[in-house]
């Protein structure tokens, strides 16, 4: 059976609500979905097979605001992963502290598989089946592995359509042609850069010569690793689904990001002086950072003993189990928890959001400026809330994020 991650966010949750001695009764609420939305989507293929999809949207919370995550569009996709994911937004929002709760929607589905016109009919027809469910009043849905701006612009288009107006603030992730953000694409990668250096410069450390291995080179990993590659740091170690790539004198990463940036192509394919290595010896290399940037439960208590980094900045969602996470505070491994690391993401879809509602069209630097001051301030929120109970910064996360999700509770009288 594979690892529930819903669990996973459960104990997480737990962890850090006995840290802060709070009662099970003043959290049971967040244990629970608000809403759950199943759908089965007919769909007629190229070759005119009809194949039934399988789709969710899960609103884990409006507690904060309208439920606000991405589309997972994946071959393992289950409610659990969806139920999990939306719970991490929820707590993620409330962490870089915009107005949203959390939601997360997904396909069981290999977009890989699919032609560029089957992808369109079924991103068109889910989102014509969730429809009651969204809007940028309720839930704004935004990329997620296996998703990207052309999917966002076939839902807004869909829905748009549906309303007889445009409606740009129903999803973020969007094209600028569309009423996309500049920085978006990038913001995820960006956010994690921002905190890797923020979390260096607290042990007094600096970026430079650090050795850094990326697991994942989808937007997450490959736009962390050429952000960090410009900031200094020497990426000895990249991998996709396809295995893994290790020089101990550092990748070439603008080479390597342009052979990915052409089409569908994978690692497999690229040539230049490095070794081969899997994924599972990515994550156990020498190295100074591990960046998770794929997908969840990869570091569990299988491989955790075995983990040589110093420090993970965890730039996927739930990548590692809690008791791989118990192994790894044990060896005194600095984890940056998902929930920080990688809200770039939709700190930077809340501005796109803002954008959308009040008809501003921001340049870049006015974007990527307000994305430094939301990430620079959560890192230390979390970073004082770490130091005020004594924990570590996923406990420290956690725990900020509940206190400004039981206070909104208390304020609105939600359990009344
Ligand atoms: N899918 C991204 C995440 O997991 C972005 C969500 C969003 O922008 O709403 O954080």
């Amino acid at each position: 059976m594979r690892n529930n991650p819903y669990e996973n966010f459960l104990k997480f949750m737990h962890k850090a609500a006995s840290i802060m001695g709070l009662e099970p009764n003043e959290y049971l609420a967040l244990e629970y979905p608000e809403r759950e939305l199943k759908v089965y989507i007919p769909l007629k293929m190229d070759d005119g097979r009809i194949n039934v999809f399988e789709g969710y949207r899960v609103q884990h919370s409006t507690l904060r605001g309208p439920g606000k995550g991405g589309i997972r569009y994946h071959q393992n996709v289950e409610i659990n992963d969806i139920r999990a994911l939306a719970a991490m937004m929820t707590f993620k929002c409330a962490i870089v502290n915009i107005p949203y709760g959390g939601a997360k929607g997904g396909l069981t589905v290999n977009p890989r598989e699919l032609s560029m016109g089957e992808l369109e009919r079924l991103t068109r027809k889910y989102t014509t089946a969730i429809m009651p469910f969204i809007g940028p009043e309720k839930d704004i849905p935004a990329p997620d592995v296996g998703s990207n701006s052309q999917v966002m612009d076939w839902i807004m288009d869909t829905y748009s359509a549906n309303k007889g107006y445009p409606v740009y603030g129903v999803v973020t992730g969007k094209d600028i042609d569309v009423g996309g953000s500049l920085g978006r694409n990038e913001a995820t990668g960006r956010g994690v850069t921002i905190i890797a250096i923020r979390t260096l410069q607290t042990l007094n450390q600096d970026i430079k010569g650090k050795r850094v291995a990326i697991q994942g080179m989808g937007n997450v990993g490959s736009t962390t690793a050429n952000f960090l590659h410009q900031s200094g740091a020497k990426i000895i170690a990249v991998s996709d689904v396809s295995g893994g790539i290790y020089s101990e004198k550092g990748i070439d990463i603008p080479d390597v990001l342009n052979y990915l940036d052409k089409g569908r192509n994978l690692l497999e394919g690229y040539k230049g002086d490095f070794v081969r290595i899997t994924n599972s010896e990515l994550l156990e290399c020498d190295c100074d950072i591990l960046i998770p940037a794929a997908l969840e439960n990869q570091i569990t208590e299988k491989n955790a003993d075995k983990i040589k980094a110093g420090i993970i900045i965890e730039a996927a969602n739930g990548p590692t189990s809690e008791e791989a996470d118990a192994i790894l505070n044990s060896k005194n491994v600095l984890v940056v928890p998902d929930i920080l690391a990688n809200a770039g993401g939709v700190a930077v879809s809340y501005l796109e959001w803002v954008q959308n509602l009040q008809g501003l069209l921001w340049d870049e630097d006015e974007v990527n400026d307000r994305l430094r001051k939301i990430m620079s301030k959560a890192f230390d929120e979390v970073y004082q809330n770490a130091m005020e109970y004594k924990c570590n910064m996923r406990n420290g996360a956690y725990a900020l994020a509940l206190k400004r999700l039981l206070a909104a509770a208390q304020k609105r009288g939600v359990h009344a």
